[in-house]
């Protein structure tokens, strides 16, 4: 048996037949920027996460820059985030002329609360908190000190569409609530896809023309901004993705499950099955994470590091920003995904788990 870590070739044919005929849709009418699909679209997953607005972005990191910058976030400021991210949230502040600020994780990945007030000085301006591989931070207690402290709030949800605390959705507690639909993740298009969530009209207007050049509707240029519009394709292609969203969430979920029961004395399995998890990965920890990935890997299957390198150690940040980060970079030494959701059947999961209880005896 072979098990690949991540299948995009779609296989659902009726799936495929709606895609198919949404874009040719598209073609024959001939409205390729912006339109309909796109108001369908951020419409759907405003009303999906509870909030007023949301507009349709290029990508998850343009989405992250735009809501930095459409809070005026720039030189001079700082923002807080954790090391444990994929390098888009790093690229995104540094290119504000913002300053990052590295708090560390906990056990779960995600940042610890405990640790931000102490990080927190004169400059800082927002919190930029990022929900790891689909499980949400802890929201209510971050929005409870960046009030304290008037601080901005950023949610990096990028793995993280459909988690929720008591009913309210990854990307909804921030001001800004930003999202990537790129195709690797949870809810994914066939290209480049991103969102931004708010609830502030103001916001929502600025937004909107900084996704057009600082434009509103192509005449005065309001903001130095860059072209962020989402693409009408890929927004009519997630229209249909997101009738697929709630059994896709589930799927992953089984799966968290099965291995959680499968694996949890042999290995670290640091997420228990929570609405607060939807799995973009399901990620295990172990010492022996190297040797373990060599073995699947000579079984057939793939595995995968997410991510082995710390985004301020990255060769073009390396020793530019001090940071103190032991739990983090423990998770990175000892991190290792495996396939999960529906790019598998339940019989490949078995197989992974034996294959990894088979390394361990
Ligand atoms: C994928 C991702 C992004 C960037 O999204 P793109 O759509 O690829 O630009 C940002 N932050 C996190 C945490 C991500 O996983």
């Amino acid at each position: 048996m072979k098990v690949k870590y991540r299948d995009l070739s779609v296989k659902d044919e009726k799936m495929k037949n709606e895609l198919l005929q949404a874009i040719d849709k598209i073609l024959s009418k001939g409205q390729i920027m912006l339109g309909p699909e796109v108001e369908i679209f951020e419409n759907q997953v405003a009303d999906f996460c509870k909030k007023k607005y949301a507009v349709g972005i290029g990508s998850g990191t343009m989405s992250l820059f735009m809501a930095l910058r459409a809070l005026d976030i720039g030189e001079g400021d700082e923002v807080i985030t954790t090391p444990l991210s994929w390098i888009a949230t790093l690229n995104a502040i540094i290119l504000t002329g913002a300053k990052p600020i590295f708090v560390d994780v906990n056990k779960d990945f995600n940042i610890n609360t405990c640790l931000i007030e102490d990080a927190i000085t004169s400059k800082t301006k927002c919190i930029l908190p990022v929900h790891f591989m689909g499980k949400i931070c802890n929201m209510p207690e971050i929005m409870k000190i960046a009030n304290k402290h008037n601080l901005f709030v950023i949610e990096d949800s990028a793995q993280a569409f459909g988690a929720s605390i008591d009913g309210k959705m990854a990307g909804a507690f921030g001001h800004l609530g930003c999202f990537s639909m790129n195709p690797m993740k949870i809810f994914s298009a066939y290209g480049e896809a991103g969102l931004i969530l708010t609830d502030d009209k103001k916001m929502y207007e600025k937004i909107l023309s900084m996704r057009y050049l600082g434009t509103v509707n192509r005449g005065d240029c309001l903001y130095t901004s860059l072209n962020g519009k989402i693409d009408t394709i890929q927004a009519a292609i997630l229209n249909i993705k997101f009738k697929y969203l709630e059994d896709r969430i589930k799927k992953s979920q089984e799966i968290a499950k099965f291995y959680n029961n499968a694996l949890k004395d042999i290995v670290t399995c640091p997420l228990t099955e929570t609405s607060e998890h939807v799995y973009l990965s399901y990620t295990i920890l172990t010492p022996k994470r190297n040797e373990l990935m060599e073995f699947l890997t000579s079984n057939d299957i793939e595995t995968k590091i997410q991510y082995p390198v710390l985004m301020p150690n990255h060769s073009a940040y390396k020793g530019k920003y001090k940071f103190n980060a032991p739990v983090a970079k423990q998770l990175a030494d000892q991190m290792l995904s495996l396939p999960n959701q529906d790019y598998i059947t339940m019989d490949e999961a078995s197989y992974v788990a034996d294959k990894v209880i088979q390394f361990f005896n």
